[in-house]
């Protein structure tokens, strides 16, 4: 905050406040300060907020936390600044409804460039062991829903036999809708899984993720039911070694870009270049998306402590998709893949 000379900020993006102070609830309001950070929330947290928080003192709102935390910056300084990303306009009806109308005018700054956010893209050492072991429970599933997997069982009985799977084993819940996409709909790249069964020939894809002590996981894996035909294997080979190539290419002051059209120019030269529609990656952490954008062009330079994703895919409309995806963490020399799961051909 001093060096982009930010005297106040004012916090509300759930996963912002919980990296910040520890808080883990649903209605928060966190101001900061060059000497305080003060967290509002309401009635119902009095008890796990006291207990949550570290670093911030811990206010139970009358009303409103928001409008009341900005009532107090509104006492103590000039300027509060804002995340317009997470800031609808409402919220800044309510904020500005906070501050006395002779101070309401250009008091609220939005924030030129992301700041949280951008922190939050380095991980420390506590919060990669927490995403180390969100990325094994996956890769456990993976492996517990392989001998599952069989024709004619549908798409949404795969998926609810893998998230249940996941609860038992300890997820508070999946980091987003598990995608099981079969056969012809494993085209569609977020195919959510539906009443279509899963055919005797074909991809099936499960791209999934839990939510283990905060940490969000993600991964891909793309199996084929019965045999497959050459140009689905080829197309398989091909985005594997787009997958491997990219995850090669993830090392300290690579950009982003790199890394994306490293998986390209595989998949480019395949001749299945136009079938890759999406970008490469994403940052993970605490939401499933995050800081950095893996994609055409992004000049970000990736550092130690970074997590992101590597999910080239292909997706043929009408015949067949192909994604695969690991989470990769970003070390002082190279990298690590926390998903270690089988990469291999598997034909079920
Ligand atoms: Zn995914
Ligand atoms: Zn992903």
């Amino acid at each position: 905050m001093a060096a982009q000379e930010i005297d106040a900020l004012v916090v509300t993006h759930l996963p912002d406040v919980r990296w910040l102070c520890g808080f883990t609830g649903s209605n928060a309001a966190l101001a900061v300060t060059g000497s305080r950070a003060v967290l509002f929330t309401d009635g119902r947290y009095t008890t796990q907020a006291r207990e949550e928080s570290r670093g911030a003192r811990v206010t139970i709102a009358e009303k409103s936390a928001l409008k009341e935390c900005c009532a107090l910056l509104g006492e103590s300084v000039k300027r509060a600044w804002f995340d317009p990303q997470h800031t609808t306009v409402a919220d800044l009806a309510l904020m500005r409804s906070g501050v006395s109308a002779k101070k309401s005018r250009g008091f609220f700054v939005p924030l030129q460039k992301p700041l949280v956010s951008a922190l939050r893209m380095v991980k420390d050492e506590a919060e990669l062991a927490l995403m180390r072991e969100a990325a094994k429970l996956g890769c456990e599933l993976f492996a517990a829903m392989l001998p599952r997997i069989e024709a004619g069982m549908t798409e949404v009985v795969l998926a609810a036999e893998l998230e249940f799977e996941a609860r038992k084993r300890g997820a508070e819940g999946m980091s987003f809708e598990t995608i099981v996409a079969s056969g012809a709909r494993s085209a569609l790249p977020h195919g959510r899984a539906t009443r279509a069964k899963l055919p005797r020939k074909g991809f099936v894809t499960l791209d999934f993720g839990v939510i283990l002590n905060g940490y969000c996981s993600d991964m891909t894996r793309t199996v084929h039911l019965g045999g497959a035909s050459r140009e689905e294997r080829a197309a398989w080979d091909a985005v594997l070694e787009a997958q491997e190539t990219a995850v090669s290419a993830v090392k300290p002051g690579a950009t982003c870009g790199d890394v994306d059209k490293a998986a390209r120019d595989v998949l480019e030269k395949a001749g299945l270049g136009k079938y890759f529609t999406h970008s490469t990656g994403h940052g993970v952490g605490l939401e499933i998306h995050e800081q950095p954008r893996v994609a055409a062009g992004q000049e970000m330079r990736l550092e130690a402590g970074m997590v992101l994703t590597i999910e080239p895919g292909v997706y043929l409309p009408g015949k067949f998709g192909i994604r695969i995806e690991d989470m990769v963490a970003v070390t002082e020399t190279e990298h690590r893949i926390l998903t270690p799961a089988t990469k291999g051909w598997i034909e079920l």
